[in-house]
């Protein structure tokens, strides 16, 4: 049984005085909640997760990592300076990063060997636009996605990895897929994967405009592992309830 998560993926939001009351808020409330959570801030904040939720059972990543070990590379922030920080995940390959940064799936492979060697769990994302959907291309799309990954990773590392399907028409949009929309591309993803390796069980995350309101049927569905939020997650209340909906 794949215990159900949750991750907010802040983005480039949060000071420090603002991300002091959202963790002091989803601190006070994660005791009740029946999932696991986790907080995906922007790097400059990880050292205030880490001192805010080092004794909670609440974790913390990274949004990003670079495809490098160390060295000239100026600006990029290495998978073990994460883990410096105590990070458990970094998001690899959001369709933000993906889109604004260019990065293809071979790189987005390579991060996420970087982030296993580095012993943090990459939250892997994966997801079509509007038009390659439109077009009827969704499953060749997200399959070349993970395929890249699968490609690249040891086998026996698989079931360190998370998969985020994160429909690119539905992230900020207040357009959600609808939960069998989103369960007909996890259960496709879930057969790449198993036929990977069929002992590796991997979680599979949801994400696009998951909100209190629409996350219970999203999270009901047999192949939706968890949720990976982000505008709802930046308020404190939203992301318990969304945690409180598994
Ligand atoms: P929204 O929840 O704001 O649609 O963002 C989803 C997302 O991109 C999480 O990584």
């Amino acid at each position: 049984m794949r215990r159900k998560l949750i991750v907010g993926n802040w983005k480039m939001n949060g000071n420090l005085a603002g991300n002091q009351v959202l963790l002091g808020g989803i601190k006070e409330g994660a005791g009740n909640i029946a999932c696991d959570l986790a907080i995906c801030a922007p790097s400059p904040y990880l050292a205030q997760c880490q001192s805010e939720l080092a004794n909670t059972t609440i974790a913390w990543g990274a949004q990003d990592l670079s495809v490098h070990e160390s060295g000239a590379y100026t600006g990029e922030i290495s998978g073990v300076m994460l883990r410096d920080f105590g990070c458990r995940y970094v998001i690899v390959g959001h369709s933000e990063r993906r889109t604004y940064h260019s990065e293809s799936d071979e790189l987005v492979a390579k991060k996420t060997l970087q982030a296993l060697n580095a012993g943090l769990t990459p939250i892997v994302c994966v997801g079509e636009s509007l038009a390659e959907r439109e077009a009827g291309q969704t499953d060749i799309v997200v399959g070349r996605q993970i395929s890249a990954v699968l490609a690249a990773i040891n086998v026996t590392d698989l079931e360190k990895i998370v998969v985020a399907y994160e429909p690119v028409w539905a992230i900020g949009t207040g357009k959600t897929a609808t939960p069998q929309m989103a369960q007909d591309v996890h259960a496709l993803l879930r057969a790449k994967l198993v036929t990977t390796s069929p002992v590796a069980d991997v979680k599979i995350l949801y994400g696009g405009s998951m909100k209190p309101d629409n996350a219970k049927e999203l999270l009901a569905m047999s192949d939706i592992d968890g949720g990976l939020i982000g505008g709802a997650s930046l308020k404190a209340a939203d992301f318990l309830a969304i945690g409180g909906a598994v």
